[in-house]
């Protein structure tokens, strides 16, 4: 469902993704772990290009955005429909402030993908339903408790009909208390075959809900392997080291 192959992104002289290769299959939940600073969020904004990369490959179900070419000059239309094929959710919300609950997880089907109102607004319904928010489709953003905006976040990502989620740290700007109720929708994409890269510092999460685990340092994927694998026997000496910071 991803594959990525020989990805680089530079800033300035500034070196972020060096060589990046990896790859999950359908329906596999991939935790990215590492220290700040080591190009997670470059990474994951590269996969659905907020961030276009140098070179290398990136391949998301059947489509491919190939960039051995040096940076390419994207069609607006490809860009467009590469994008909607991975709902992205980030660390604060990124809620639109003027619009109601409803109207969040609505705009993107309606003005994006063009589809009738009604039947999104079914959709959107059910999909508030499913991340237990249902009642609150007319809130505004600003009324929601943090936990209740990331849900919401998460509706409004899944709108688009996504083969591939994509998770920033999606609880770090949470109440402790909060976080929970997060994980749990995210716990439960997992369970219904959702293909997902998670960014994320909860370690026991990343264990208990990943299949495989990426570690990267200083823009280099060091290790990867099985969740549990990686996560409680670490092969490489800068993954036990970052590890050791959770324990
Ligand atoms: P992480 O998510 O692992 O903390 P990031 O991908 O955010 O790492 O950042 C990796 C490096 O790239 C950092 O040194 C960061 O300052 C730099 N960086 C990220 N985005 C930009 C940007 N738009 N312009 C310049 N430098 C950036
Ligand atoms: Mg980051």
């Amino acid at each position: 469902m991803i594959e990525v192959v020989g990805l680089r992104k530079s800033f300035g002289n500034l070196d972020v993704l060096k060589d990046i290769n990896i790859a999950a299959r359908k329906g596999e939940v991939v935790g990215l772990i590492g220290p700040s600073g080591s190009g997670k969020s470059t990474l994951l904004r590269s996969l659905n290009l907020l961030s276009v990369p140098d070179a290398g490959a990136v391949r998301i179900g059947n489509q491919t955005m190939d960039f051995s070419g040096g940076r390419l000059r994207i069609r607006d239309r490809d860009l467009a429909a590469f994008r909607a094929n991975t709902g992205m959710v980030f660390q604060n919300f990124n809620l639109f402030p003027h619009m109601n609950v409803l109207d969040n997880v609505m705009t993107g089907p309606v003005r994006v993908l063009k589809r009738p109102a009604a039947e999104v607004r079914e959709e959107a319904l059910a999909l508030l339903d499913r991340v237990g928010l249902r009642d609150r489709a007319d809130a505004n953003p600003e009324n929601l408790s943090g936990g209740q905006k990331q849900r919401v976040a998460i509706a409004r990502a899944l709108a688009m009909r996504p083969e591939v989620m994509l998770f920033d740290e999606a609880t770090s700007a949470l109440d402790p208390a909060l976080v929970g109720e997060v994980l749990a929708v995210i716990r439960d994409l997992a369970a219904q075959g959702m293909t997902m890269i998670l960014v994320t510092h909860e370690m026991a999460f990343a264990r208990d809900v990943a299949d495989t685990v990426i570690f990267m340092q200083d823009g280099y994927v060091v290790e990867q392997g099985s969740a549990q694998q990686v996560i409680t026997d670490p092969q490489d000496r800068a993954t036990q080291q970052f590890l050791a910071h959770f324990r």
